[in-house]
């Protein structure tokens, strides 16, 4: 077995610089859950003191979030090791992950799901199963269903992808999540019509399944190389775009590392690395394309906004200022979220560690969700379908009046027309 190059590992002094950052070291500050911990997990499964398995089992509990990364001052990164080495020691799918790959994996059954879903909270079986405890037997399913928000806004796709470019617009590809295309199927639309408002023509690509995220995270190399291939020859059959955008932030930061993961393949690497270089954050881009003055629409679902930040987009991208900007230009007032002791923090969705680690990552979470309240506002607006499932999931167990809102959802109400105020419980 060969062993990964285990970048700087080896630089760690154990300073301790990074503990504060690490969401699941504060949990219960247990140095093996700690990111210092985690380079000397690396270190000892590099030098065989410790089998794949064992490594394996220890480094599960990382989120990937990449708060480290900023926080060491020997440029060591902790959660890039993690990642690494799990390519030696892939987590294990379990019943939930199972399950929701095998829809995923499809985009045929993602949109039939999709359906399903809608009717299921439309014709209100959502509130008799939940009202019942209906699923509580079934705990992989409960979990599932606990994710599922209520119904949302509809939003159809006003703009239709044109056969071609009119002289002069940009031709976006706008890559559509299969998280948000199963469980919050207004996102695509609110940003397609977003992206054409701007000026661009937009080809819808849903057709590829999902984009190899989960397996990425999980250290499942032959699957995510698989879903990559998938998702290159949609790009390839998409014709010819000036930029690639998603809508879910996860997407992005797996696309950037199919060259990686298909540097042996001479047929799909070059096509990877052309991906990667159209592949823009949507936030960054959409600020280049709005005019820079308020938008005059009325939102009266909400009175105020806090952005929750995708976390391997901050830290890894150093996406910030921009989609705050973006909401500047709404007509309400943005919070900060300011988690005490650190400057921002995960929600512990990360990808499906909600799943695998529900107990750890409901604890991570609700010192963010103390954090939202303290800020007043009454929709935190996000840009990854995980971060906004598992954050209103949380919210609604709380019984707080707070609706979790894509950023493109929210900018497309305040330019199209205003939403329907709901009623009940968001
Ligand atoms: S990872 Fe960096 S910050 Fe953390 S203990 Fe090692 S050297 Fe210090
Ligand atoms: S990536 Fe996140 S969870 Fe993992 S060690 Fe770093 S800060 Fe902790």
């Amino acid at each position: 077995m060969e062993t990964p190059p285990f970048g700087n590992a080896g630089a760690c002094t154990h300073c301790g610089y990074c503990l504060p950052s690490c969401p699941t070291y504060r949990v219960d500050n247990d140095e093996t859950e700690s990111p210092r911990g985690r380079v000397s997990i690396v270190l000892a499964l590099a030098a065989g003191d410790l089998t794949p398995d064992e490594a394996g089992n220890a480094l599960s509990r990382c989120l990937l979030c990449r708060a480290c990364h900023l926080a060491c001052p020997a440029g060591v990164r902790p959660g890039s090791l993690v990642m690494q080495a799990r390519l030696l020691a892939p987590l294990r799918p379990t019943l939930a992950s199972r399950l929701l790959h095998r829809i995923t994996d499809s985009h045929r059954l993602t949109a039939l799901a999709a359906l399903v879903l809608r009717w299921y909270r439309k014709l209100g079986w959502q509130d008799f199963v939940r009202r019942h405890a209906i699923l509580a037997r079934f705990s992989a399913l409960e979990r599932l269903e606990s994710l599922l928000p209520d119904p949302g806004p509809e939003v159809m796709f006003t703009a239709s992808p044109p056969e071609a470019s009119a002289a002069g617009r940009p031709r976006v590809a706008l890559l559509c999540g299969c998280m948000a295309r199963l469980f919050l199927p207004h996102v695509a639309p609110a940003a397609a019509n977003l992206l054409v408002w701007t000026g661009c023509d937009v080809v819808v690509w849903q057709g590829f399944g999902c984009c190899g995220s989960p397996y990425r995270e999980a250290g499942d190399g032959a699957r995510f190389r698989r879903q990559a291939r998938r998702t290159l020859r949609a790009f390839a059959a998409a014709g010819p775009v000036d930029a690639v955008l998603c809508d879910s932030a996860n997407c992005a930061m797996t696309i950037a590392d199919y060259p990686s993961a298909l540097a042996d393949d001479p047929d799909f690497h070059p096509l990877a690395r052309e991906l990667v270089a159209k592949t823009m954050d949507f936030n960054t881009f959409l600020l280049q394309k709005m005019p820079h003055s308020p938008l005059s629409g009325a939102l009266p679902e909400c009175e105020s906004v806090a952005y929750h930040d995708h976390c391997q987009t901050r830290f890894e991208l150093g996406i910030i200022e921009e989609p705050r900007k973006l909401l500047d230009m709404l007509p309400v007032p943005r919070r900060e979220i300011t988690p005490p002791g650190t400057q921002t923090a995960c929600c512990g969705a990360g990808g499906e560690y909600l799943l695998r680690q529900p107990d750890r990552s409901q604890a991570i979470r609700e010192r963010k969700l103390d954090a939202i309240l303290a800020t007043g506002a009454d929709c935190v607006v996000a840009g990854n379908p995980g971060c906004m499932l598992h954050l209103q999931a949380g919210l609604r167990q709380r019984g707080a009046r707070v609706r979790v809102r894509h950023l493109a959802e929210l900018l497309w109400s305040a330019i199209n027309k205003p939403l329907e105020p709901k009623r009940g419980t968001p």
